[in-house]
């Protein structure tokens, strides 16, 4: 078994603090479309650790639901009043589920983690029973209220940021001698157990959001670490008679419609396709099963605001999204600029964004013998990339 699958991850999101603002406490506020507290599971996850586990605070249990989403995770842990005892109590769940041999304990509030970090770490833990990221520090330090007081020799001094990574008997075996009250992080515990703790670098990328400027500044290197990718879907239906014909969102006059469990609408299938594609989320198949009797009839206009939300929810954007409809009939023209606003409103992007082609093929194949419309697209969107 490699070291990653050895480990288990322990995010600890019990607290109550909102000094950020928001109204909520700010492991669960969102960040770019997606809770403070999913972008640091995402990282975790991201950095091959599928053992992750998260802490949380009395009667925090809906805004846990809403912030993982569709995340399949083990069920959240009940944490203490102090922080020492939300990380014990989540010691004691990882015990009782057959204990670990790694773990790591890391702090909601850090929603970005540098792989590179956790790969320290985890080099660390082989020849360490404990390891934590450490940061120089560069402002001088002082005393001051009013006025300024002594300054403090910073030399020696660093910053101690989670995760932390200790071997799991040894982070237990401290939680359970220690009796000093609270402690802000676990290094300390296990420093007071007499273990040494080694040091590996940490990163800015770690910093903890605390203040509403924090929030700020972690929209803004976002929106700055935003990864373009590129999606194509493709999709065919058969001609019907008796059926109503519906591309791209609107009801086109013609003398037959497209067979299908859904409305067939051949071109948002194929850009459903192309926006799932860009996020690697599978195809429209494993997100509404024709098998599955409530898509039966079900206009796709649904299909793509659900493509467009996931985007979404990843902190991703639209870009733009470019599609070709194959037929002899019916003559795409006339209703090219209303399927694109359609698509535009579906989108909620400008109309600038979104391209509708149309071409036949020569009368050669079965769109050329007029058996059905064929429809690719290609979607372009931008999302956090995950370091
Ligand atoms: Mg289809």
């Amino acid at each position: 078994m490699g070291r990653l699958q050895q480990m288990t991850a322990l995010v600890v999101a019990a607290g109550s603090g909102s000094r950020a603002g928001g109204g909520i406490p700010k492991q669960y506020r969102p960040l770019a479309g997606k809770a403070v507290l999913a972008h640091a599971i995402d990282h975790l996850k991201a950095s091959g650790i599928d053992d992750v586990r998260v802490v949380i605070g009395a009667g925090q249990e809906e805004l846990y639901r809403q912030a993982i989403g569709e995340r399949i995770l083990p069920a959240p842990i009940h944490g203490g009043a102090m922080r020492q005892q939300s990380v014990r109590r989540g010691l004691d769940a990882v015990t009782s589920n057959g204990g670990g041999s790694r773990i790591l304990v890391h702090d909601a509030a850090r929603p970005f983690l540098p792989r590179r970090v956790v790969e320290r770490l985890i080099a660390a833990l082989d020849t360490n029973e404990a390891a934590v990221p450490v940061l120089p520090l560069t402002d001088t330090l002082a005393f001051a209220d009013e006025l300024l007081g002594e300054t403090v020799k910073r030399d020696g001094l660093v910053r101690v940021q989670t995760p932390q990574a200790f071997r799991f008997e040894t982070l237990l075996g401290a939680h359970r001698r220690w009796s000093e009250g609270d402690a802000t992080d676990d290094a300390q515990i296990v420093r007071a157990a007499g273990i040494e703790v080694a040091t590996v670098p940490g990163d800015a990328m770690l910093e903890k959001l605390t203040h509403e400027e924090d929030f700020l500044l972690a929209e803004r290197r976002l929106a700055a670490s935003l990864i373009s990718r590129t999606g194509s879907g493709f999709d065919v239906h058969a001609f019907d008679q008796g059926r109503e014909l519906w591309l791209g969102g609107m009801l086109i006059p013609h003398s037959r419609g497209l067979a299908g469990h859904s409305d067939a609408d051949v071109l948002l299938h194929a850009v459903t396709d192309a926006l799932l594609g860009a996020i690697g989320a599978g195809d429209i198949g494993d997100h509404f099963p024709p098998s599955d009797p409530q898509w039966h009839g079900a206009p796709s206009c649904r299909f793509v605001e659900y493509a467009a939300a996931l985007i979404e929810e990843q902190g991703g954007r639209i870009d733009h999204v470019d599609a070709t409809i194959v037929c002899e009939a019916p003559k795409i023209g006339p209703y090219r600029l209303a399927m694109r606003q359609s698509l535009a409103g579906l989108l909620r992007v400008p109309l600038g964004r979104i391209s509708i082609k149309a071409t036949t093929t020569e009368r050669l194949g079965f769109t050329g013998r007029g058996e059905g419309i064929a429809a690719q697209a290609i979607a372009t969107v931008r999302i956090p990339e995950i370091i």
